[in-house]
C-alpha cells in the first residue's frame, strides 16, 4: 500500500492571514493531508493565543477533512514525527525569508529526514505579514482584507 502524503504547515499564525491561506489551498493538491503546526511560542506580545489561533484556523478548514489544525511546543522534527509526516510546508515571501528557511530546511533533513517543500507565494501577497497585520491592529487600522474570513471551499 502506497503511503499517505503529509505535510504539516509550521509557523506562528499570529494571525493566520490571506498569505497563509494562499499556500495551504495551493499545497492540498500535492498532499493527502495538510497538518497546519501552530507553534505555542509567538514571542513577546502575542495578539492571540495558541487556542484562539488553532480555532479560527480549524473554522476557515472545517469543511476540508484533509486539514487539520494542532498547537505545538517541541521541536518541529518531533512534532512532525508525531503527527506521521514525512514533509514541511512553507512559504517563501522573498529573498529576505531565503536563507533563513534554508537553514531551517537543512537542519530538518538533518535531524528528522524531513524534506521542506516550498512554494512562492504569489506577489499580492508578498507585502503581507502576521507582524505587520499586528501592528496595524494596534493602531485600530481595518485589516479584514489580510485576514480570511470564510470557510475554505466557499472562497
Ligand atoms: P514563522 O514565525 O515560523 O515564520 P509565520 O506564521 O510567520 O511563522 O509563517 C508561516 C509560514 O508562512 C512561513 O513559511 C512563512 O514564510 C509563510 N508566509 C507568511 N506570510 C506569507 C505570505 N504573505 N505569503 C506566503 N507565505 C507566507
Amino acid at each position: 500500500m502506497q503511503q499517505h502524503k503529509t505535510a504539516i504547515f509550521p509557523g506562528t499564525f499570529d494571525p493566520f492571514t490571506v498569505g497563509h491561506a494562499n499556500i495551504l489551498s495551493r499545497a492540498l493538491p500535492m498532499f493527502d493531508r495538510i497538518i497546519v503546526g501552530v507553534g505555542k511560542n509567538a514571542g513577546k506580545h502575542p495578539l492571540l493565543s495558541p487556542e484562539e489561533r488553532v480555532a479560527r484556523i480549524r473554522q476557515l478548514y472545517a469543511d476540508e477533512p484533509r486539514v487539520s489544525v494542532e498547537s505545538y511546543d517541541n521541536l518541529t522534527v518531533d512534532f512532525a514525527r508525531q503527527m506521521g509526516a514525512q514533509y514541511i510546508l512553507r512559504g517563501l515571501r522573498s529573498v529576505r525569508d531565503f536563507e533563513y528557511e534554508r537553514d531551517v530546511a537543512a537542519m530538518n533533513l538533518r535531524l528528522g529526514g524531513l524534506e521542506t517543500i516550498m512554494l512562492f507565494c504569489d506577489a499580492q501577497y508578498a507585502s503581507i505579514s502576521s507582524s505587520v497585520v499586528r501592528e496595524l491592529i494596534a493602531y485600530g487600522h481595518d485589516v479584514s482584507e489580510f485576514i480570511p474570513s470564510t470557510p475554505h471551499n466557499q472562497r
